[in-house]
């Protein structure tokens, strides 16, 4: 059925879909576990994980996955990381020890981000990757580091257009330094090879920095280095939308309503990143990656395929597999796509003086919202049982209004703070939900969870648990309880060991140093 009005129709994983539409399941999980809720999904991550992996295995036999630990702090997800065979890549003390807790010996396990003393001194001699962030942290590890102690090291470039500057990796223009380090410190550190990590979804941007870490192995041959890793880092994009078109269309509706005509579609004076002008609307919203269509295991083929000019236009998998350099990844987002919701309930529907209509649930937007964005694709309102009313004592509530039909709303969070909203732009539902109903925001698991939730007004953390399908039905448990199970046809894979350290291939001979 189509919306004669505009709508932003998420997609699910059929997983997720077959769990909300178990009846009473979600109702009986927060009835259990209490509201709000985030749901996370094991079982879509090692689907996603299997997706990964079958791109890199068709074309390159060395590779390691680190699944970026900073997109949810689910152990449930870690667990499933580790169970898979995978590395980690953590970002803090605290990461580090939750994956050690989740079985990771330290040789799976890469360190990522700006690191402090206190963190390097944990850190050198633990046997863990460094990616290193800059020539401090390079000269610090060497300063901590016993006499043979080879820290396992790894150089994070950046700078790789002209004009683009970025706060992490070792400029370009620095590496000589860098090369005069790793060279005469060789029984403190082993220098693994070269990094990066772009958030950006543009495949030439990504081809130019594989390229130029490809230029800096040639440059670190001259210093005696033999650099054996490549890592491409993450930002391996998620799919949100079910439908382009009307994803197309809600925004081209947004975009009028900015500009007066129609009916208003934001909430106060948001303008989403646009900019308005001469009676026109310009520029790049914040919510533009919920229109993205190209998943990640398509982004990431399009990168081993992408011919390097600088190499007679082969493939990047085959110039990085003929200097038997093995790719690493980060994916983080990636990993999670789809495999979390989360689950809140609606507290009372009130009507503001201009007619506005604020469905206020018992969340907050910081739980559901990756920092400053505007998360573009519907809730979706689930019956309660029986449309109980608002709770006495809610001056605000209005359960008078009992109307019949499609509605447009704003969802609104439970702190009492203006922004406290948790749609700023209009969503159209089938009909106007009541107290108690449950209302299922879609594809939280990537950052929308934990990047930004607070503890204000004392309200704790939303607690989060593990659905997982087994031949008896769905099973769900609180987030630490969860213990990935192994099919009986599909044994785990053999820990992947430790790159071990090989003669290298030259891309050019090396000089002595
Ligand atoms: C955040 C981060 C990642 C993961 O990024 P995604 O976009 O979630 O894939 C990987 N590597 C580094 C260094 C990061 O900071």
């Amino acid at each position: 059925m189509t919306s004669p009005f505009p709508t932003l129709p998420a997609k699910l994983h059929s997983l997720v879909r077959a769990f909300l539409d178990t009846p009473d399941a979600v109702a009986e999980t927060l009835t259990r576990y209490g509201s709000p809720a985030h749901l996370i999904f094991p079982q879509v991550y090692s689907e996603n994980l299997a997706t990964l992996r079958a791109e890199l295995d068709s074309r390159l036999p060395r590779h390691r996955i680190c699944y970026a630990h900073k997109v949810n702090q689910a152990r449930a997800f870690v667990r499933t990381a580790e169970h898979a065979g995978i590395a980690i890549d953590v970002a803090s003390p605290y990461e580090f020890a939750r994956a050690v807790g989740a079985g990771f010996t330290p040789t799976r396990i890469e360190v990522t981000g700006p690191k402090g003393e206190a963190f390097l001194r944990d850190l050198v001699g633990c046997g863990a990757t460094v990616n290193v962030d800059n020539l401090w942290e390079l000269r610090r590890i060497i300063e901590l580091a016993e006499e043979s102690a080879r820290v396992p090291v790894l150089l994070r470039v950046s700078g790789f257009d002209a004009g683009q500057v970025s706060r992490f990796g070792v400029p370009l223009a620095h590496l000589p330094q860098a090369f005069d380090l790793l060279s005469t410190q060789r029984s403190r550190i082993t220098f693994l090879g070269f990094a990066f990590h772009l958030d950006s979804g543009d495949l030439g941007e990504r081809v130019r920095a594989i390229d130029a870490c490809l230029a800096a192995v040639e440059r670190a041959y001259d210093w005696g280095l033999a650099p054996s890793v490549l890592d491409i880092g993450g930002g391996f994009r998620q799919v949100f939308t079910a439908d382009a078109e009307r994803f197309d269309a809600y925004v081209l509706a947004l975009r009028e309503s900015l500009l007066g005509r129609g009916e208003p579609m934001s909430w106060s004076s948001n303008t989403f990143g646009y900019h308005i002008a001469g009676g026109a609307v310009h520029g790049t919203p914040v919510f533009h990656k919920y229109a993205n269509t190209v998943p990640a295991s398509g982004m990431l083929a399009d990168l081993l395929d992408a011919p390097l000019e600088r190499h007679g236009g082969r493939t990047v998998a085959n110039v990085v597999g003929e200097n038997l350099l093995e790719l690493w990844l980060e994916p983080g987002k990636a990993l999670v796509d789809h495999a979390g919701v989360t689950v809140a309930t609606v507290e009372f529907v009130k009507e503001l003086a201009d007619g506005t209509v604020l469905v206020n649930v018992d969340l907050s937007r910081d739980s559901v919202t990756p920092a400053d964005q505007e998360v573009m694709v519907d809730p979706i309102v689930l019956p309660g049982a029986g449309g109980e009313p608002a709770p006495a004592g809610c001056p605000t509530a209005s359960h008078a209004i009992a109307e019949s039909g499609p509605v447009g709303v704003y969802f609104a969070g439970r702190l009492c703070l203006e922004r406290d909203l948790i749609t700023n732009h209009k969503v159209w539902l089938p009909e106007r939900p009541r107290p108690g109903d449950l209302v299922v925001f879609p594809n939280t698991a990537a950052y929308h969870m934990d990047l930004s939730a607070a503890s204000a007004s004392m309200h704790p953390l939303t607690a989060k648990l593990a659905v997982s399908r087994h031949s008896s039905g769905f099973q769900v448990v609180g987030d630490t309880d969860y213990e990935p199970h192994v099919p009986a046809d599909l044994p785990p894979r053999p820990v992947v060991p430790h790159s071990p350290r090989r003669p290298p291939r030259p891309v050019r001979p090396a000089e002595a140093p």
